[in-house]
């Protein structure tokens, strides 16, 4: 027998639906760079090996299709625009600076036709040859003036010949110049860590590397570069992300900057590194649906820097969506977080 519902006599008519939603961290990958890996020269470590085979499967079907199941589960999720953005395995592996300049005009030209023909529903971000910083800057510059792209993706550390190349090292100030000239925000977005699994201490646990975890070390330590290398002190207009709500940098900001103080080795900085954190970084809820790792970062960074975004098709986009519409915030911050955040940052349709 059905229960007996009381009656709602006073409940407004015009109930708001569920949150408008702009998602940034949702890949594809460009034909011919192959199936996603995260492999690379030295490490020898492709992420397929770490997925189970149906998974694979099934992953690599969403990734290579940016009209139909993507839109429709978009539609499900209420997502009104995604930003896609080439996967791991892209330009940053290849350690030739001529091929990976090549690479990146050609993602990127593809990246604008997609955008074109998706009547609103996608935006991009731009793929950058960093192996060549002049050549960055200037793809960069095609890339956001000329193909409208809204910001750059860069998958972690670049590979040039046998060096690893991060983005707190002194070759990069024409980039950043250029970054800060146009206000272009840069994702930074994980790579497998850059040892070889036999040589770190994943050795012996090759499950750990990817996803699981060392994405997460691997991208806060390069943040961590960034910041003590000194980077937001010569370029206080750059603006960058990081997802996983903050690759574990919101809960453990206090302890890094107290144990650099310490350090009489360090680089001094003009702010604290939980300045850097509201003032200059921004968080996205990328693979990581969390009630408790979101409070921190509203905690740390502020609602004001948090962003929506899946990391799709690795993870479900409406897993991402349905979590976040119910979580323990305000509806002001769920309405910046899911949308508003976004738009303001990469310009996009209000
Ligand atoms: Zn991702």
């Amino acid at each position: 027998m059905a229960i007996k519902v009381l009656p709602v006599v006073g409940r407004p008519t015009n109930l708001p639906g569920p949150p408008r939603k702009i998602a940034i961290e949702e890949h594809f990958s460009y034909p011919l760079l192959g199936p996603p890996n995260i492999g690379d020269s030295s490490s020898g470590v492709f992420m397929q090996e770490g997925f189970n085979p149906e998974y694979s499967r099934a992953m690599n079907a969403r990734m290579e299709d940016l009209r139909g199941s993507r839109i429709e589960e978009m539609d499900e999720a209420g997502i009104d625009i995604s930003v896609i953005s080439q996967t791991i395995g892209g330009v940053e592996g290849i350690p030739d600076a001529a091929r990976a300049i090549e690479m990146a005009q050609r993602i990127n030209d593809f990246v604008a036709g997609e955008v074109a023909e998706s009547r609103g529903r996608l935006a991009g971000f731009a793929t950058l040859p960093m192996q060549d910083v002049g050549a960055a800057a200037k793809e960069l510059h095609r890339a956001v003036n000329d193909l409208g792209l809204c910001a750059v993706m860069l998958n972690g550390y670049s590979n040039l010949g046998s060096q690893k190349l991060y983005l707190g090292d002194a070759r990069f100030e024409p980039f950043w110049e250029e970054l800060e000239g146009l206000q272009v925000a840069l994702y930074l977005h994980p790579r497998i860590p850059s040892l070889a699994v036999e040589q770190s201490d994943f050795f012996g646990h090759e499950e750990l590397t990817g996803a699981v975890w060392g994405f997460a070390p691997e991208t806060a330590t390069h943040v961590l570069r960034m910041v003590y290398g000194g980077v937001f002190d010569r370029h206080p207009g750059v603006n960058l992300i990081i997802g996983h709500m903050g690759e574990t940098l919101p809960f453990f900001a206090w302890r890094v900057q107290r144990a650099f103080e310490y350090d009489p080795r360090s680089y001094r900085t003009e702010k604290r590194l939980q300045d850097y954190l509201s003032d200059n970084i921004w968080v996205t809820t990328s693979g990581n649906f969390f009630d408790q790792a979101l409070i921190t970062a509203v905690l740390t960074v502020g609602a004001d820097h948090i962003l929506f975004a899946s990391d799709y098709p690795y993870e479900m986009a409406t897993d991402a969506a349905r979590w976040i519409e119910r979580a323990p915030i305000s509806e002001s911050d769920r309405r910046k977080i899911c949308y508003s955040n976004a738009a303001g940052l990469l310009r996009l349709p209000r």
